[in-house]
Protein backbone atom coordinates (compact mmCIF):
# COMPACT_ATOMS: atom_id res chain seq x y z
CA UNK A 1 0.00 0.00 0.00
CA UNK A 2 2.77 2.64 1.06
CA UNK A 3 4.07 1.58 -2.38
CA UNK A 4 0.93 2.74 -4.32
CA UNK A 5 0.53 5.90 -2.32
CA UNK A 6 4.13 7.14 -3.38
CA UNK A 7 3.64 5.83 -7.16
CA UNK A 8 0.35 8.64 -6.68
CA UNK A 9 2.47 10.96 -5.22
CA UNK A 10 5.02 11.32 -7.90
CA UNK A 11 2.39 11.72 -10.25
CA UNK A 12 1.25 14.49 -8.63
CA UNK A 13 4.35 16.01 -8.41
CA UNK A 14 5.26 15.67 -12.05
CA UNK A 15 2.15 17.36 -12.75
CA UNK A 16 2.51 20.17 -10.49
CA UNK A 17 6.29 20.87 -12.10
CA UNK A 18 4.60 21.05 -15.87
CA UNK A 19 1.94 22.84 -14.97
CA UNK A 20 4.06 25.72 -13.43
CA UNK A 21 5.66 25.47 -17.01
CA UNK A 22 2.56 26.24 -18.35
CA UNK A 23 1.52 29.10 -16.12
CA UNK A 24 4.70 30.62 -16.71
CA UNK A 25 4.33 30.51 -20.42
CA UNK A 26 0.33 31.51 -20.23
CA UNK A 27 1.59 34.71 -18.12
CA UNK A 28 4.48 35.80 -19.97
CA UNK A 29 1.97 36.25 -23.08
CA UNK A 30 -0.12 38.53 -20.93
CA UNK A 31 -3.16 35.80 -21.36
CA UNK A 32 -5.86 35.68 -18.31
CA UNK A 33 -6.99 31.74 -18.15
CA UNK A 34 -9.52 30.18 -15.97
CA UNK A 35 -9.97 25.92 -15.77
CA UNK A 36 -13.68 25.29 -15.97
CA UNK A 37 -14.70 21.81 -13.78
CA UNK A 38 -18.29 20.91 -12.87
CA UNK A 39 -20.19 17.72 -13.38
CA UNK A 40 -21.24 16.35 -16.36
CA UNK A 41 -24.32 18.32 -17.19
CA UNK A 42 -24.01 21.50 -14.58
CA UNK A 43 -23.18 23.66 -17.82
CA UNK A 44 -19.56 24.42 -18.68
CA UNK A 45 -19.74 24.35 -22.46
CA UNK A 46 -23.65 26.31 -21.72
CA UNK A 47 -21.59 28.79 -19.70
CA UNK A 48 -19.20 29.60 -22.70
CA UNK A 49 -21.49 29.68 -25.17
CA UNK A 50 -23.37 32.60 -23.21
CA UNK A 51 -19.85 33.93 -22.22
CA UNK A 52 -18.11 34.91 -25.73
CA UNK A 53 -20.75 36.57 -27.25
CA UNK A 54 -20.49 38.77 -24.36
CA UNK A 55 -16.52 39.78 -24.61
CA UNK A 56 -16.64 40.34 -28.63
CA UNK A 57 -14.70 42.94 -29.31
CA UNK A 58 -13.19 43.11 -25.96
CA UNK A 59 -11.21 39.99 -25.47
CA UNK A 60 -9.46 37.67 -28.04
CA UNK A 61 -10.08 34.35 -27.09
CA UNK A 62 -9.05 30.56 -27.32
CA UNK A 63 -10.72 27.96 -25.59
CA UNK A 64 -9.54 24.22 -24.80
CA UNK A 65 -12.35 21.50 -23.95
CA UNK A 66 -11.71 18.16 -22.53
CA UNK A 67 -13.72 15.47 -23.39
CA UNK A 68 -13.60 11.35 -23.05
CA UNK A 69 -14.60 11.68 -27.01
CA UNK A 70 -15.77 14.03 -29.35
CA UNK A 71 -14.96 17.54 -30.61
CA UNK A 72 -18.55 18.43 -29.85
CA UNK A 73 -17.78 21.10 -27.45
CA UNK A 74 -14.66 22.68 -28.85
CA UNK A 75 -17.21 22.95 -32.38
CA UNK A 76 -19.82 25.14 -29.85
CA UNK A 77 -17.02 27.15 -28.36
CA UNK A 78 -15.67 27.99 -32.23
CA UNK A 79 -19.56 28.75 -33.18
CA UNK A 80 -20.16 31.01 -30.14
CA UNK A 81 -17.16 33.31 -31.30
CA UNK A 82 -13.80 31.70 -29.70
CA UNK A 83 -10.86 32.46 -32.00
CA UNK A 84 -9.53 29.54 -31.80
CA UNK A 85 -10.69 25.89 -30.39
CA UNK A 86 -9.03 23.27 -29.29
CA UNK A 87 -10.29 19.75 -28.23
CA UNK A 88 -8.55 17.05 -26.22
CA UNK A 89 -9.94 13.98 -25.92
CA UNK A 90 -8.62 11.68 -22.94
CA UNK A 91 -9.69 8.82 -24.27
CA UNK A 92 -11.28 7.44 -21.14
CA UNK A 93 -9.30 9.82 -18.76
CA UNK A 94 -12.29 11.48 -16.46
CA UNK A 95 -9.89 14.73 -15.74
CA UNK A 96 -7.44 17.03 -17.66
CA UNK A 97 -3.26 16.81 -16.92
CA UNK A 98 -0.75 19.21 -17.31
CA UNK A 99 0.79 17.21 -19.77
CA UNK A 100 -3.00 17.17 -21.73
CA UNK A 101 -2.49 21.23 -21.65
CA UNK A 102 0.95 21.62 -22.50
CA UNK A 103 0.21 19.79 -25.72
CA UNK A 104 -2.78 21.71 -26.10
CA UNK A 105 -0.83 25.00 -25.71
CA UNK A 106 1.65 23.69 -28.21
CA UNK A 107 -0.57 24.49 -31.08
CA UNK A 108 -1.58 27.99 -29.87
CA UNK A 109 0.10 31.59 -30.54
CA UNK A 110 -0.30 32.49 -27.31
CA UNK A 111 -0.17 36.25 -27.91
CA UNK A 112 -2.82 36.09 -30.25
CA UNK A 113 -5.41 35.68 -27.25
CA UNK A 114 -6.10 37.85 -24.05
CA UNK A 115 -8.29 34.96 -22.21
CA UNK A 116 -7.97 31.46 -22.18
CA UNK A 117 -10.86 29.47 -21.32
CA UNK A 118 -10.25 25.85 -20.50
CA UNK A 119 -13.14 23.70 -19.74
CA UNK A 120 -11.94 20.00 -17.93
CA UNK A 121 -13.74 17.04 -17.87
CA UNK A 122 -17.31 16.73 -16.67
CA UNK A 123 -16.49 15.18 -13.21
CA UNK A 124 -16.39 16.33 -9.40
CA UNK A 125 -13.70 14.43 -8.05
CA UNK A 126 -10.32 14.00 -9.99
CA UNK A 127 -9.72 17.65 -11.85
CA UNK A 128 -9.21 18.72 -8.31
CA UNK A 129 -6.18 17.15 -7.84
CA UNK A 130 -4.71 17.96 -10.92
CA UNK A 131 -3.66 21.24 -11.54
CA UNK A 132 -3.44 22.46 -15.10
CA UNK A 133 -1.32 25.91 -14.73
CA UNK A 134 -4.56 28.02 -15.24
CA UNK A 135 -5.25 31.68 -12.88
CA UNK A 136 -8.25 30.83 -11.86
CA UNK A 137 -9.95 27.69 -10.63
CA UNK A 138 -14.11 27.71 -11.51
CA UNK A 139 -16.47 25.29 -10.37
CA UNK A 140 -20.11 24.94 -11.45
CA UNK A 141 -22.86 23.92 -9.18
CA UNK A 142 -26.11 23.70 -11.05
CA UNK A 143 -29.77 23.59 -9.29
CA UNK A 144 -30.62 20.25 -10.27
CA UNK A 145 -27.70 18.22 -9.18
CA UNK A 146 -29.10 18.79 -5.41
CA UNK A 147 -28.06 21.06 -2.36
CA UNK A 148 -25.57 18.33 -1.03
CA UNK A 149 -22.53 18.72 -3.22
CA UNK A 150 -20.29 20.87 -1.19
CA UNK A 151 -21.11 18.12 1.69
CA UNK A 152 -20.18 15.34 -0.83
CA UNK A 153 -17.55 16.92 -2.89
CA UNK A 154 -15.46 18.84 -0.56
CA UNK A 155 -11.97 18.32 -2.39
CA UNK A 156 -13.73 20.13 -5.30
CA UNK A 157 -15.00 22.99 -3.42
CA UNK A 158 -12.22 23.64 -1.52
CA UNK A 159 -9.76 24.59 -3.82
CA UNK A 160 -11.51 26.78 -6.41
CA UNK A 161 -11.40 31.21 -6.99
CA UNK A 162 -15.09 31.19 -8.09
CA UNK A 163 -18.35 29.36 -7.81
CA UNK A 164 -20.96 29.62 -10.48
CA UNK A 165 -24.33 28.24 -9.41
CA UNK A 166 -26.12 27.67 -13.39
CA UNK A 167 -29.45 27.21 -13.69
CA UNK A 168 -31.10 29.69 -10.69
CA UNK A 169 -34.51 29.76 -13.23
CA UNK A 170 -35.33 26.19 -11.96
CA UNK A 171 -35.14 27.00 -8.32
CA UNK A 172 -38.93 27.21 -8.01
CA UNK A 173 -39.18 23.65 -9.47
CA UNK A 174 -36.88 21.69 -7.66
CA UNK A 175 -35.92 21.19 -3.46
CA UNK A 176 -33.18 22.95 -3.11
CA UNK A 177 -32.26 24.65 -0.17
CA UNK A 178 -29.75 27.65 -0.83
CA UNK A 179 -29.14 28.12 2.67
CA UNK A 180 -27.84 25.06 3.07
CA UNK A 181 -25.73 24.73 -0.16
CA UNK A 182 -24.34 28.12 0.60
CA UNK A 183 -23.46 26.75 4.91
CA UNK A 184 -22.12 23.80 2.73
CA UNK A 185 -19.80 26.17 0.96
CA UNK A 186 -19.09 28.69 3.47
CA UNK A 187 -16.89 26.30 5.72
CA UNK A 188 -15.05 24.81 2.54
CA UNK A 189 -14.22 27.97 1.19
CA UNK A 190 -15.25 30.90 2.81
CA UNK A 191 -13.64 33.11 0.39
CA UNK A 192 -14.80 31.94 -2.37
CA UNK A 193 -16.24 34.37 -5.04
CA UNK A 194 -20.36 33.27 -6.10
CA UNK A 195 -22.10 33.82 -9.44
CA UNK A 196 -25.90 32.72 -9.32
CA UNK A 197 -26.80 32.66 -13.06
CA UNK A 198 -28.91 31.41 -15.66
CA UNK A 199 -26.96 30.16 -18.76
CA UNK A 200 -30.61 29.61 -20.47
CA UNK A 201 -32.53 33.41 -19.46
CA UNK A 202 -29.48 35.21 -19.21
CA UNK A 203 -29.69 36.32 -15.35
CA UNK A 204 -26.96 37.10 -13.93
CA UNK A 205 -24.25 36.37 -16.60
CA UNK A 206 -23.15 40.08 -16.84
CA UNK A 207 -21.50 39.73 -12.81
CA UNK A 208 -19.65 37.17 -14.51
CA UNK A 209 -18.79 38.57 -17.64
CA UNK A 210 -17.29 41.36 -15.91
CA UNK A 211 -15.15 39.35 -13.59
CA UNK A 212 -13.28 38.07 -16.38
CA UNK A 213 -12.96 41.57 -17.92
CA UNK A 214 -11.52 42.94 -14.81
CA UNK A 215 -8.90 39.76 -13.94
CA UNK A 216 -8.18 39.39 -17.83
CA UNK A 217 -7.22 43.46 -17.35
CA UNK A 218 -4.92 42.85 -14.66
CA UNK A 219 -2.91 39.92 -16.51
MG1 LIG B 1 -19.03 20.38 -22.11
ZN1 LIG C 1 -9.94 11.58 -13.42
Amino acid sequence: MTQRVSVVENILNANDRLAEENRVRIESAGVFSINIMASPGAGKTSLIEQTLPRLKDKLRVATIDGDIATSIDADRAAAAGAQAAIQINTGGDCHLDAVMLHGALNQLDLTQFDLLIVENVGNLVCPASFKLGTHKSVLIASIPEGDDKPYKYPGMYRGVDALVINKIDLLPYVNFRMDYFERGVQVLNPEVTTFPLSCRTGEGLDAWVDWIIQNAKKA
